[in-house]
């Protein structure tokens, strides 16, 4: 799973404020194909694709909405892209 995790740039506390929801799978999957959320190559994800998290920065970066499962790496994957890991996952 070491591959979820962000580099370390990355993996840090975010400056900006965090609202994070901690849901069902399959609420998350479903809200993060609501609001579009790309796929792990950053690429439109098709409907087959799973989402466990996804984020979103709001209020003109300002913040960062978080919505996943409850899962620790999860969430560090997730804070990641609030600190501004872009969506393609680059090492
Ligand atoms: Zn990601």
């Amino acid at each position: 799973m070491t591959e979820w995790l962000p580099p370390p740039q990355y993996d840090r506390t975010p400056a900006r404020a965090v609202v994070e929801h901690v849901l069902t799978s399959d609420a998350v999957n479903r809200i993060c194909h609501e609001i579009g959320a790309l796929d792990q190559e950053g690429n439109p994800a098709p409907q087959t694709y799973i989402f466990k998290g996804c984020t979103k920065i709001i209020a003109s970066g300002w913040g960062c909405e978080i919505w996943r499962i409850e899962d620790g790496i999860v969430r560090r994957h997730e804070i990641g892209h609030c600190n501004g890991w872009p969506a393609s996952h680059p090492r």
